[in-house]
This record gives structure tokens, C-alpha cells and sequence, in this order.
């Protein structure tokens, strides 16, 4: 089993009637890796419909209302959005992801769109769904069905208006995330004034800046693909800063931009962000401690497969060079949810 730690411990999984666990045992033979299933902290699904754009800057590409997903987003029906968006999750959980945080746009009818193309697919990774109200009134109707508000930047929206979703979701016991320094430090200090419970993206935060959400222990999600696309990679010192960070997450962003595989951002994160596979696994499996979710499903590879064989640190090839052809079961209590062929000796 590989741990969230890096660390590997021998063993076998078992199944009964809470489920499936991992038991430890030394007699157990070295021939299959598992991990517990993947954790994706961010992802925009309702962006399916439009995949890779040319190269434009951030305000042009994503901005509300002008930028140029939102002006497709308009112009694109319902049935369209769901059929690409229950791609998107299927794809999702077959590179194993087991938990998702969908930051949800386009308010009510956004909310319907992606419940219905959740129920197309047969067994959806779980995940917590934050909405994105235009008023008042209608953060109230969605408070009812999502788990809280993901909100693009403070530059987007009034304060006072972003005040009273933030209260809101602290009535309601609700998550309220937002977007922050992912060009610039100049929304991050409005930020951390709402007191938020997810701060997304952070990468062009100032040092100090970086430094007060810490010490608030706001877990931040960072999306290394993302920044890479944009063009918005952090400085040295942030990123020394973001991989010793125990409340670190890691997530897809737009699937306009990213396919929505995190064995891809891994190795993304790894290589051209942290320099350290450690900081990435934890940043991937911390949702767990988070939401306080037990490990319910797992991921099966074969430790003879062509890009395990020969590993000499399985945390590693795992982070950087895994794929989800590698892939071969995921299982949980329902059962197997995926299983391919294993590889021969
Ligand atoms: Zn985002």
C-alpha cells in the first residue's frame, strides 16, 4: 500500500461488510501497488464543452462575463453541457479519482446541468459541489443544493456582496472557497478578509501574503497545469513556501484547459513545481483529512508493469511517470469499478 506519506507498507485488501480496508501482513506477496483513490481539490467540469483554446491571457480566457468561456458557455444548450460533462467524469474515474471539488458556474440551471450528468454515469466519484450565485437571493436557493460557494476572484464581484455569501455560508455550515493570487497579489489581501475555508490557486501571492493564510491555516489549492497554461508559474521562495504547507491541495482546473487526470498533474507538480514527490502525494491525499472521509475506494497497479518494473523508489514513479494505463483495478465497497488486464512476467 502506498501511504500519503510515500511511505509503502506490505499487506492485502480485504473485503467485508463495511467495505473494502487494507490489512497489513507480512506473508502478503509483492505484486500489485495500491493507493487509496485520487483526490482532485479543484475542477471547473462545466467548461467540457469547449476544450483547449488558443494561448490568451487570463482576463480574456476565463474572466466573468466577457471572457471567452463565458461567452461560449452562453451560447452552448443544456443537453450539450451534459453530455460533455458525464464524459468528463467518466474520464475522471477511469484516471482514478475518487473525490472531486467542482467549483460550479452559471448559478441554479449550472447546479441541474451537473446533477444531471452525474446521474448518467454509473458510479461518479464523490464529489462536493460549490456553486457560484449572481445574487443574494439565489445564494440562498443554492445553499440548498450544494455543498457551498467556489467564487472566481474579489476583482469580480462586489465586496459587500461577497461578504454576505461568506456569512451566509457560515449560517448554513457551508464551504466558501475563492480564487486568489493566480496572476497577481492584488485580490489576495480582500481574500483573506472573507476569512475563506479554501483559497485557490495562491501562486502569485506575495510571500507574506502566503505567510498570513498559512497562519490561518486556510488549505490552498494549487493547480500547476493551470498556472503553466497562463503563464502565472510561482517564484522559488513560494513554492518552497507551498510544498512545506500541511494543508496543500492540488487540483485540475478548467477542463478546457487540463484533461481532468490527476496522474498527469502529478507529475506536473512534481517536476516543475515542488521538485518533491512527498509534498505532491500529501497535497493529493489531504482531502481526506480535510472532510474527514475515510478511504473507501482503492487503486490496483501492477508492480510488473512496464513503468513499475525496476522502480527504485515507488512513491516517485507513482508521482511522476504513473499514467492511468497503469491503471489495471479500482475497487471499492460496491465492488470493482475497473479492472483491466494484468501485466504478464
Ligand atoms: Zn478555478
Amino acid at each position: 500500500m502506498l501511504n500519503p506519506d510515500g511511505s509503502t507498507t506490505r499487506g492485502r485488501l480485504i473485503r467485508d461488510r463495511e467495505g473494502i480496508k487494507f490489512e497489513e501482513g507480512e506473508d502478503s506477496k509483492e505484486e500489485f501497488l495500491f493507493s487509496p483513490g485520487l483526490c482532485n481539490s479543484h475542477i471547473h467540469t462545466g467548461d467540457s464543452v469547449i476544450k483547449d483554446p488558443p494561448y490568451l491571457p487570463l482576463e480574456k480566457l476565463v474572466s466573468p462575463p466577457d471572457g471567452l468561456k463565458h461567452r461560449i458557455l452562453e451560447s452552448k444548450g443544456d443537453e450539450e453541457k451534459i453530455t460533455a460533462i458525464s464524459g468528463t467524469i467518466e474520464l475522471m474515474r477511469y484516471s482514478g479519482t475518487s473525490m472531486a471539488l467542482e467549483f460550479r458556474e452559471e448559478g441554479i440551471r449550472g447546479i441541474r446541468i451537473f446533477h444531471r450528468a452525474v446521474n448518467r454515469i454509473r458510479n461518479p466519484p464523490e464529489f462536493k459541489v460549490l456553486s457560484r450565485p449572481s445574487s443574494t437571493p439565489e445564494g440562498e436557493e443554492l445553499l440548498k443544493v450544494s455543498d457551498g460557494f467556489g467564487m472566481s476572484s474579489t476583482r469580480d464581484h462586489s465586496f459587500r456582496f461577497l461578504e454576505e455569501l461568506r456569512k451566509l455560508c457560515r449560517k448554513e455550515g457551508r464551504l466558501f472557497a475563492i480564487h486568489a493570487g493566480e496572476k497577481d497579489g492584488d485580490d489576495v489581501d480582500p481574500a483573506l478578509a472573507l476569512d475563506p475555508d479554501i483559497l485557490v490557486h495562491m501562486v502569485k501571492a506575495s510571500p507574506s501574503q502566503l505567510r498570513m493564510a498559512m497562519d490561518e491555516h486556510i488549505p490552498i489549492c494549487v493547480c500547476p497545469r493551470s498556472s503553466v497554461f497562463t503563464g502565472n508559474i510561482p517564484g522559488k521562495k513560494i513554492l518552497g513556501m507551498l510544498g512545506e504547507y500541511d494543508s496543500l491541495l492540488i487540483g485540475t482546473d478548467n477542463v478546457m484547459i487540463n484533461a481532468p487526470d490527476m496522474f498527469r498533474e502529478m507529475e506536473v507538480a512534481s517536476k516543475l513545481f515542488f521538485r518533491d514527490d512527498y509534498a505532491v502525494l500529501r497535497a493529493v491525499f489531504n482531502p481526506y483529512n480535510l472532510f474527514q472521509k475515510k478511504i473507501e475506494e482503492y487503486l490496483i497497479f501492477d508492480l510488473k508493469s512496464p513503468n513499475f518494473f525496476n522502480t527504485s523508489r515507488i512513491a516517485s514513479s507513482f508521482v511522476r511517470r504513473c499514467s492511468a494505463n497503469d491503471l489495471i483495478g479500482l475497487i471499492g465497497k460496491n465492488g470493482f469499478l475497473l479492472r483491466r488486464k494484468v501485466f504478464k512476467e
